[in-house]
């Protein structure tokens, strides 16, 4: 059995006392769960208020992005370590929008995953295909580009550190999601591109997070799905009461 992975990226939002508040009212709103990881990925000027905010809560904290290097002369980036300092357990890699807006390349975003997996942090790595690539038959083919590449020289049992989060491009901040049994069959395939790459024991123990329009009307099917293992969520996890309704999502 999986455990289940929800995860929250505030993205560029909320100031540092919006942030304390929201983080406030999901300790009370998830207080006492214990079989789900829940995590949310504040900006970064509020990412230490929130992490100390949450010390011996379930509620762990996580970074948006980070540069792959220890320290040195890299205005305005922050390192894996530094991170950790905050108070952070994961960070997230390769999100759509830091491949599309800043250009990042695969090849960059595994140098991330392998600078946080040094610094002993836990890796949220996205993955998904645009609209066009889904409609001109790509979509096998990026993902597993995506996957390959983004991977490269992290070990199987490293990969234990590592969340994949299934983000089709054309379903995130849309409101368009994915249908169960689209996303599903994305999930089953990225298992498998796992199992290629790792083995069997890799690709069943990895947790898969589907992420794009996650909202409390469709999380339920969503997390019903056999490879669906937990979900990445941007504008609902802005509020608390969608937020802790997504966590508190029906097991069948
Ligand atoms: C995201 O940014 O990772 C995301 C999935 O956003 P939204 O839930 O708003 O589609």
């Amino acid at each position: 059995m999986r455990k289940p992975f929800i995860a929250g990226n505030w993205k560029l939002q909320k100031t540092v006392g919006e942030s304390l508040d929201l983080a406030a009212a999901l300790k009370q709103e998830t207080a006492g769960i214990d079989d789900i990881d829940i995590v949310i990925a504040p900006v970064y000027t509020s990412l230490t208020k929130v992490a100390d905010l949450l010390v011996g809560s379930n509620i762990s904290v996580a970074g948006q992005n980070c540069y792959p290097a220890a320290s040195g002369a890299f205005t305005g980036e922050v390192s894996p370590a530094l991170l950790k300092d905050a108070g952070c357990r994961y960070c997230i890699v390769g999100h759509s929008e830091r491949r599309q807006l800043f250009a990042e390349t695969d090849a960059f975003i595994n140098q991330k995953s392998r600078a946080l997996i040094d610094a002993g942090m836990g890796v949220i790595f996205c993955v998904g295909e645009t609209l066009e690539e889904r409609e001109s038959d790509q979509m096998y083919d990026v993902l597993t580009t995506q996957v390959r590449e983004g991977l490269k020289g992290i070990s199987a049992e490293e990969m234990q550190n590592l969340v994949v989060a299934y983000e089709p491009v054309w379903a995130i901040g849309t409101g368009k999601t994915a249908s169960d049994e689209q996303a599903e069959e994305a999930h089953a395939f990225i298992r498998g591109l796992l199992q290629g790459l790792y083995d069997e024991n890799v690709a069943e123990a990895t947790r898969i997070l589907y992420g794009g329009s996650v909202k409390p009307d469709n999380v339920d099917g969503l997390m019903a799905q056999q490879d669906i293992d937990g979900t990445l969520v941007g504008g609902a996890s802005l509020k608390a009461a969608d937020f802790a309704r997504i966590i508190h999502f029906k097991r069948g």
